[in-house]
């Protein structure tokens, strides 16, 4: 009898298993959402010259120091310049030139008026200041945003969009950053179809593997699909040592319980090192997951996840996900909890397992993130479980009343 064990043990089983890969160099277009993995110091200041904040002309101060509505200032507009573009002329005593946000302030000048508190006057050559500035108002200096020498970004760190756009505005196009984990989705079961043809007898549509393609992407990993195989142990050793081949890990579904036709469990056993687990958790007990070598020497790890959709929901959620992002160095591998306030009661019986229950999590007028559950809880009701945004930890015992804290792991918060 296999021991049941708590689902955080399983979870360290897991991540002590599953080793950082490699990093490479990527080309900035295609680094968002992967992990640096060196220093970058900046060899260029951003902006690279002093330029105007607004749409208007290019001052000096002092000349504008007295200007108002009721008296405003006349200065002679001597050039305009454009973004792009740079003027050589200098701003003297008395004059203003044209400036465009962006552009390069020109010499001389040493403050930027805004349009709107400005009008030109019909020559054309002139214009009337209304308003009084200090030198250096909408003016960004150079370096303002990045100097030259500063170190931006190091090991470990998420290039995010806006990483991403730094590393562009300081002239970095090639980083080298932690591969993304290629990872390898299959389902199991000769009871499911996806071709769309009529069912027979006793046949389903497959939704597993849809799904986890779907949940590995959004783990940041590259999604392969390996298809539906049967319950043929020949067909899913072939598939599964292919897989591990060509992939950084596998994903499978279903045949991992206590059925007669659990070929996973009979192929993974004769071919990996597995570790076939029983999970205090509702839903998702069963839980497999070992290192398959590779004809190359690599131990591919390997999640078996139970077959019932919403229990491959949740194994993939707290098993398989932080390991794969663990495996891409990500800064942050689990799903942010909160201490939410329960809208509804959550009732349940003793069994000596905690429960995600699936709840859809909003913010309340208190501030607080409060949660009431989807209706149908089933391990095999998906439909329900797509509307949840949040998986509620009730722990074993009687049940939560109305108002009760509960943890609440967010799957996504809008
Ligand atoms: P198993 O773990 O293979 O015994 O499957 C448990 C339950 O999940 C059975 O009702 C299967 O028909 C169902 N199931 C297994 N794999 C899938 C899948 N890929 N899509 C939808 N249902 C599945
Ligand atoms: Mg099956």
């Amino acid at each position: 009898m296999l021991r049941v064990i708590p689902h955080p043990e399983a979870r360290q089983h897991v991540l002590d298993r599953c080793a950082r890969l490699a990093a490479t160099s990527v080309p900035l277009a295609d680094a968002t959402g992967l992990v640096l993995d060196h220093d970058v110091v900046a060899r260029e200041d951003v902006p690279p010259f002093a330029n105007s904040a607004v749409d208007g002309y290019a001052v000096r101060a002092a000349d504008v120091a007295g200007a108002s509505d009721d008296e405003p200032i006349v200065l002679d507009v001597i050039d305009e310049v454009p973004a792009g573009a740079s003027s050589d002329r200098t701003v003297g005593a008395g004059q203003a030139i044209r400036i465009m946000t962006g552009a390069p302030m020109p010499a001389g000048a040493d403050a930027s008026v805004m349009v709107e508190d400005t009008e030109r006057l019909d020559d054309g050559g002139r214009v009337r200041v209304r308003r009084a500035v200090e030198a250096g108002s909408a003016v960004r200096a150079a370096g303002d945003d990045v100097v030259t020498g500063t170190r931006l970004f190091g090991p470990g760190d998420l290039i995010t969009p806006a990483v991403a756009g730094v590393l562009a505005s300081i002239n970095v196009h090639e980083v080298t950053a932690v591969r993304a984990a290629r990872v390898a989705v299959l389902s199991t079961g000769d009871e499911l179809v996806d071709d769309g043809s009529p069912l027979r007898p006793g046949q389903i549509r497959e939704s597993n593997k849809t799904m986890l393609l779907g949940m590995v992407r959004d783990a940041g990993c590259v999604a392969v699909d390996r298809g539906i195989v049967r319950d043929d142990e020949a067909a899913l050793e072939a598939v599964l040592r292919d897989a591990a081949d060509t992939c950084d890990a596998i994903v499978t579904s279903g045949g991992v319980s206590m059925g007669d036709y659990d070929v996973v469990k009979a192929v993974l056993s004769r071919i990996a090192d597995m570790r076939w687990m029983q999970i205090a958790i509702r839903p998702a007990k069963p839980f497999a997951f070992g290192l398959l070598r590779a004809s190359d020497g690599r131990d591919v790890p390997v999640f078996g996840l139970p077959g019932n959709p919403v229990s491959s929901l949740v194994s993939f959620e707290l098993f398989a996900r932080p390991a794969l992002r663990q495996m891409m160095g990500h800064p942050s591998i689990e799903r942010p909890t909160v201490a939410a306030v329960a809208d509804t009661e959550l009732p349940r019986r003793p069994d000596g397992k905690v429960h995600f229950v699936r709840v859809i999590a909003g913010f309340g007028d208190d501030g607080r993130v409060h949660v009431r559950p989807v209706g149908g809880q089933g391990s095999h009701q998906l439909a329900a479980t797509a509307a949840a945004n949040g998986l509620a930890m009730v722990p074993d015992g009687d049940g939560l009343a109305v108002g009760d804290d509960v943890t609440v792991v967010l799957l996504a918060l809008a």
